[in-house]
Order: structure tokens, then C-alpha cells, then sequence
């Protein structure tokens, strides 16, 4: 085991996060005052780049014009204290896709941010839900502090509510808005002093220690009174920080803050240093692989289509499994047997640049490739492997396509196969007739397929309103009830890119109502692949 230490020792220093949070609750923000606060300024100017591109228009020939700029910045890695730390970006709802859901499955820890006026909003739920599922363990930062929001209290009761997990707030605030004066942290038994400013590093913020602070109490009257009374219901009501609970995704420990001011921010990253866990062991079909092994793995989460369409260049995002990643190495691609040498591998932000010539466990590697790479795909140095976990979520919204020109339709298969295999969309084909379905969890996927498919297979593709508006893969330990269950539904049930059958229905009572009728058949929300 020897020969491991030094990759032991990488493994231990990584941490894999991504933040969730719903549009305009201050992912952007936060994210470009943790890079911050870690020593990388240039590249929170580009984070905000970036976004004001992204808002400048909702039109996709623009947003591909900013594909370049995406790619680099969907991984930004930073080094703070002891660590390296790997941010993966989720989009946001704009841009929603299946992919915001797969990036999650390359994490170890999320970070979520809600707005303390609003609370758990929609696109949070959507996220959680998929952090919940993989038992992901999951911070907590209330943001905006400075403006008039929720009181700290409902705020703590709604996060405990929606996310069905115990709450431990780790600092709590001293008022609000006008009247917001900081934060006491109930660890260190002391106050940070708000102070506002947009570009402080945060190392002089003034401090006040203990509850029983004379000074505090002249200084903050009403609002640091009430912050104390406050703290000691806590001290009753809320549940002692176990970082086994938090692991298993039980727990949550709270921040309090407002990410614009810079303020509250250092807290988070000290807990994503010191609570957050470093890359653990992954399954694979055939065994479970440790991250300080010393051969190299890996696992291809999501593949992005590159600059030049006429070339087909792809990104694969590859997420390391286990063992160090050097550059020219020579990879297996376990489906097809096929071997690789990745020498360019595109280099995702990074302050120091001796970060990209290697990589560890929990670190993204980017490797474009011309389609020899799959989602799903596991590289090896050899080793027959495959990673499982890597989800199919049920679409839910589903639109028919046809092709302009009926002479083009062997090239409008051939795009959405292709397309189906990067997991820009999934494709179902219908048992009965001929339409193609396309299936979606984001409005803008349909657009870009249809943009794709015209600009890089020459196919003028119309998509139509489809009345499907959910789907379950259906599965049966009885081959013939399987059979008798698909003729039986034949009008609703067509086979995915792998051919799994899958029912699609208008609504949920409608769903119901198949499941009561077919007691034998099981209905699945996620596949998971193969
Ligand atoms: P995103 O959509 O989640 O990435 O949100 P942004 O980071 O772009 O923030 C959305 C808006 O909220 C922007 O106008 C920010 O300036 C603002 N914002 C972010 N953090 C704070 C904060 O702590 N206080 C206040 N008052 N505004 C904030």
C-alpha cells in the first residue's frame, strides 16, 4: 500500500462540490466570492462574464457563441488552506437540462443556496431532490441577509420542512436589512461585524466575542437581544452537529450571510474544507473501486458539443474514480474496447497551472473527442470496469418531430441518435406509428436539438405538441406479463435509445390508474445507466 500514500494524500486534499440553488438567489455571486476569497480574482470577473452573456440573450445562437466560455467555466478549481477544491457549475433555469442533473452525480457535497426572502424555491426542490436520492451531503447558505427577508427562524423551519433533514445552524444572524449587524458563530462563540463593501477579503472584519458581550448589547440594542434569545431556544431546540448524520445526508448545517458584501462567505468555505467529505469509494458492476487505487479510473458524466459544429467535437467530462491522471496516458474505453491517449485535455480554470497536468479522485478532466466517448463511459488502464449510477431521469415534457423534407429522414435519425448519445435529448420511438418523441426537462433542449439538428445534419426538423407529460420505464420479472402489458398499451408505450420500454401517459391520475391495473409490472422515474 505504500506506493499509495501519495495519491492517499491528493485524494484526502480534494473536495467535489457543486452549488444549487434557484435563479437569482446569488449562485454567480457566491461563486465568484468563494474563488475570491481563494486567491483566484480573474476568474470571479469571468463568472460574472459569463452570466451577463448568458442574460444578455435567451436565443440559442448566441448561447452557443458562449459555448467556449461555458466550457471552461462548468469546472473551476481553487486552492484554499490545505485543499483543492473542484466547483462544478449547475446551470440555471434557462439553460435547465438533464445534464444539470448529472453533474450532481460527479459531487461529493452540494452547497445550497437559498434567498432568505424566498425561501425553498421550485428549481431548489428539483436539485435536492436528486441530492436527497444519492444520499448526497448537502450545506446550507442563507443568503441577502442584508435586505428585509424571512425572519431566521421560519427561514430555518421551511429548509428543515422541504428538505426533510435536521437543520444546524452554525452561525446565526444579528437583524436584518438596514438593521443587519453581522453574524454570531455558535462554534467560536463570537460575532463578525457586518460591514458592507464588495471587495473586501474578509480578513478584517471586526470581531466581538461571547454571547454576554456588553458592547454587542449597546451597540446592536433590540436586534442582538433578540439574536440572543434566539440562540438559546436553539441551544434546546436544535440538534448537535454529527458529521455522520451530515455524511449520510441527514443533517444540514446552516450559514447565514450576504454573499454581494462578501460577508459569511469565509464560514463556507471553512466548512467545505472541514465538513465536506474528500472523494469516497464508487461502485462499479463488478467491484467497488477506491479512490486512492493506484491505476487510474474514471467515469464519463456529460459530454458537451465543442465550438465548431462542422467538426463534431466533443467534450467528454470525465470525473476520476481512482488513481492520478497523467497527460498522454493511454486509456481504455471499457464499452468499446477502443484506447486513447488524451493529450490535450482541456484545462478548466485554475489559478496554478500545475493543477492540470495531473488529476486525482474528485477532480474533471475534459477530453474532446469526436464521439468515441459515451455518457456513461467508464476509461480504465485496462481493467474491464463500469460505473454505475449515472441517471436517466423521466422527462417531463415531450414534443413529437418531423422532418421538413421526408428525403431527409434517415439524416434526422442519425442527428437524433447521435444526439441522444451526448444527452442532449432523449429519443423514444412509439411501438405503433412512425412520429419520434422527443423527452425533456427543460423547455431550451428542444430548442437546441432542433437548432443542432439543422445546423450540424442539414435537417429542417418541425416539432410538435406532443399530449404525453410523463413516463416510466417499465420493467417485469414476468417476460410474457411484459408482453401482454405492452400490447395492452401499445398506443402509449415506445422504446428509449437502449430500447427499454417506456409508458407515456397525459397525467398523473392516468398514471395511477395503470399502476392499480398492472399490480405485476414496476414503473420507473429513473434509469439508470447500463
Ligand atoms: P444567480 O442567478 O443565483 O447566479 O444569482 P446572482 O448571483 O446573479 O444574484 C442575483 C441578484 O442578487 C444580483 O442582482 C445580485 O447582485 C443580487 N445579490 C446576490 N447576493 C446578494 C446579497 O447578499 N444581497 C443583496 N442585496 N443582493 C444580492
Amino acid at each position: 500500500m505504500s506506493e499509495n500514500t501519495e495519491i492517499a494524500t491528493q485524494v484526502k486534499r480534494r473536495r467535489t462540490f457543486a452549488i444549487i440553488s434557484h435563479p437569482d438567489a446569488g449562485k454567480t455571486t457566491l461563486t465568484e466570492k468563494l474563488l475570491l476569497f481563494s486567491g483566484a480574482i480573474q476568474i470571479a470577473g469571468s463568472v460574472k462574464a459569463r452570466k451577463a452573456a448568458r442574460h444578455a440573450t435567451s436565443d440559442w445562437m448566441e448561447i452557443e457563441k458562449q459555448r467556449g466560455i461555458s466550457v471552461a467555466s462548468s469546472v473551476m478549481q481553487m486552492e484554499y488552506r490545505d485543499c483543492v477544491i473542484n466547483l462544478l457549475d449547475t446551470p440555471g433555469h434557462q439553460d435547465f437540462s438533464e445534464d444539470t442533473y448529472r453533474v450532481l452525480t460527479a459531487v461529493d457535497a452540494a452547497l445550497m443556496v437559498i434567498d432568505a426572502a424566498n425561501g425553498v424555491e421550485p428549481q431548489t426542490r428539483r436539485l435536492l431532490q436528486v441530492c436527497r436520492a444519492r444520499g448526497t451531503p448537502i450545506l446550507t447558505f442563507v443568503n441577502k441577509m442584508d435586505r428585509e427577508v424571512q425572519d431566521p427562524m421560519s427561514v430555518m423551519d421551511e429548509i428543515e420542512r422541504e428538505l426533510g433533514m435536521a437543520v444546524v445552524p452554525f452561525t446565526w444572524p444579528v437583524g436584518m436589512g438596514k438593521l443587519f449587524h453581522g453574524v454570531y458563530d455558535r462554534r467560536e462563540e463570537r460575532m463578525r461585524v457586518f460591514s458592507p463593501g464588495e471587495d473586501k477579503a474578509g480578513g478584517d472584519d471586526e470581531i466581538l466575542s461571547g454571547l454576554d458581550n456588553a458592547e454587542a448589547t449597546k451597540r446592536f440594542g433590540a436586534e442582538f437581544t433578540q439574536a440572543q434569545d434566539e440562540l438559546e431556544l436553539l441551544e434546546g431546540a436544535s440538534p448537535e452537529f454529527n458529521r455522520e448524520e451530515f455524511l449520510a445526508g441527514r443533517q444540514t448545517p446552516m450559514f447565514f450571510g450576504s454573499a454581494i458584501n462578501n460577508f459569511g462567505v469565509q464560514e463556507v468555505l471553512d466548512a467545505l474544507v472541514d465538513l465536506a467529505p474528500a472523494p469516497a469509494d464508487r461502485p462499479a458492476m463488478q467491484r467497488i473501486v477506491h479512490p486512492d487505487e493506484k491505476k487510474f479510473s474514471g467515469v464519463v458524466f456529460k459530454i458537451q458539443a465543442n465550438m465548431d459544429p462542422a467538426h463534431r467535437d466533443r467534450i467528454a467530462f470525465l470525473r476520476v474514480a481512482s488513481g492520478e491522471f497523467t497527460r498522454g496516458m493511454k486509456l481504455k474505453v471499457v464499452r468499446s474496447g477502443k484506447e486513447i491517449r488524451p493529450n490535450t485535455v482541456v484545462s478548466f480554470m485554475s489559478q496554478r497551472r500545475e493543477l492540470l497536468d495531473t488529476a486525482f479522485a474528485g477532480d474533471i478532466i475534459g477530453i474532446p473527442n469526436h464521439g468515441v466517448l459515451q455518457l456513461g463511459d467508464t476509461l480504465t488502464e485496462g481493467e474491464a470496469l463500469q460505473f454505475t449510477g449515472l441517471p436517466f431521469f423521466a422527462p417531463e415534457m415531450f414534443r413529437a418531430v418531423e422532418v421538413a423534407d421526408p428525403l431527409r429522414s434517415k439524416q434526422l435519425r442519425a442527428g437524433l441518435t447521435q444526439l441522444g448519445e451526448e444527452g442532449a435529448i432523449q429519443v423514444f420511438r412509439p411501438i405503433a406509428g412512425s412520429l419520434l418523441l422527443l423527452g425533456a426537462v427543460g423547455q431550451l433542449q428542444f430548442e437546441v436539438v432542433a437548432h443542432r439538428l439543422e445546423h450540424e445534419y442539414g435537417v429542417k426538423a418541425r416539432i410538435l405538441q406532443s399530449n404525453f407529460n410523463l413516463a416510466r420505464w417499465v420493467t417485469c420479472d414476468d417476460a410474457n406479463e411484459l408482453k401482454k402489458f405492452m400490447d395492452a398499451n401499445a398506443h402509449r408505450v415506445a422504446l428509449d435509445a437502449v430500447d427499454a420500454p417506456t409508458l407515456l401517459v397525459d397525467h398523473s391520475a392516468t398514471l395511477r390508474a395503470v399502476e392499480q391495473q398492472w399490480p405485476k409490472i414496476k414503473f420507473h422515474a429513473l434509469r439508470e445507466h447500463a
